[in-house]
This record gives structure tokens, sequence and C-alpha cells, in this order.
């Protein structure tokens, strides 16, 4: 299975990393060795002395597809989970400054945490899901899928372009504004509405 995740893809998250709002979705991949196990701590590596949290909606696909219309997209994917898309964000400004790729800042072990249950599309209104992470008890992250530049739908097509899907893969469809920086004894949970997905203790 392959992870692909997609950047910049809320306006405001964009602008807090001063970064442009793209005219096309951007996207990247973690290795299937990203995920961290089920249940485990998140552990702060040694490269890396700011690792942030990025709060992201995740489409599971169950379907094989390549060159996808975005009118039969919502036939490929049918429940959706929460994930965190961990980044070493100082490792990531050095190769944005060089023009570099960011796998090493985004593919680490254990940088692609996400929730044991998935939520059943039809029991979400897609383009209208709240979502949002708790740190030590504050929120610190709240989004809505209505602020996606890119809807599931128009990703879903547009990276079929340049990969086959398959089931199993996983796509973080980008974070929200309110991105932030992890400590030692951190614990993020996560919420899709009022449902909690995942505790994560930093460690
Ligand atoms: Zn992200």
């Amino acid at each position: 299975m392959k992870i692909i995740c997609i950047g910049r893809n809320y306006a405001n998250h964009a602008k807090e990393l001063g970064n442009t709002i793209p005219s096309e979705p951007l996207f990247f991949l973690k290795p299937e060795t990203a995920i961290q196990p089920k249940g485990h701590p998140f552990f702060i590596p040694d490269f890396s002395n700011e690792i942030h949290y990025e709060l992201e909606l995740v489409v599971r696909i169950d379907r094989i597809g390549k060159n996808i219309d975005e009118k039969f997209a919502h036939k490929y994917y049918s429940q959706i989970g929460l994930g965190i898309d961990f980044t070493a964000r100082d490792i990531q400004k050095k190769c944005k400054e060089k023009g570099l790729p960011w796998e090493k800042a985004k593919g680490f072990d254990g940088s692609a945490q996400i929730s044991r249950r998935f939520i059943d599309k039809s029991e979400l209104d897609l383009n209208n899901i709240t979502f949002s992470l708790e740190r030590n008890g504050e929120q610190v992250q709240n989004g809505n899928s209505k602020d996606m530049l890119f809807s599931i739908d128009k990703l879903i097509a547009y990276l079929s372009q340049f990969y086959t899907l398959k089931i199993g893969d996983l796509i973080y469809t980008g974070t929200p504004e309110g991105v932030g920086k992890v400590e030692q004894d951190d614990i993020l949970k996560g919420f899709i509405g009022k449902r909690e997905m995942f505790i994560v203790p930093i460690k």
C-alpha cells in the first residue's frame, strides 16, 4: 500500500507557513513504514528539534483505479478516518530552501498516525466534516472539509492520473491551520465531529 499526502489544501494553512495557494494539488508520499503501529506512542526522533502535528482527514481507497473521472471518484472509497501527518518542520525548511524533496521531513518511521476506526461516508456530509485536535485538553486545530481547496473526489481524479490507486491506499487530505510543535509528554486527541478517533501520547 502507499500513503499519499496532500500539501496546502487549506488556504489558511498555506498562508500560516508563508506559502502561496496552489492552483493544482501538491502531493508527496510516505512509505508504509511511516504508519504508527496502533496504540503506540509517538517517539520524537533524535534528528529533529521541531516536530509538528498536522491533523488531516484520511481517505482509504477500497477499489483499484487509474485515470478515475471526478464524477466516479466516490465509488473508490467508502470510509473516512483521521490521521496526523507528523512533520519535522526544521528539516522541511532546509529541504524547501534548497529545493530538495521533503521525504526526509515527512516519511520517517511513525510519521503517519492513523485512527483505528474509520467512519462510513454515508454517515457524514463529505462537504461539511468538522474535525479537531486537542493538545493536552486544549483545542489547537479545528477544520472543516468545506474549506478544502480540492475536494476528495477532485484529489482522487488528479492523483489517479499519475498513480494507480489500490485497495488499502491512504490519502491524507491536507491540514487546516493551527499546526504546531509537540513536546515530550503531550497527549494529542483527534476528533471527527464529537467522535474521538485517536489518542497519541508523545514520548
Ligand atoms: Zn500534511
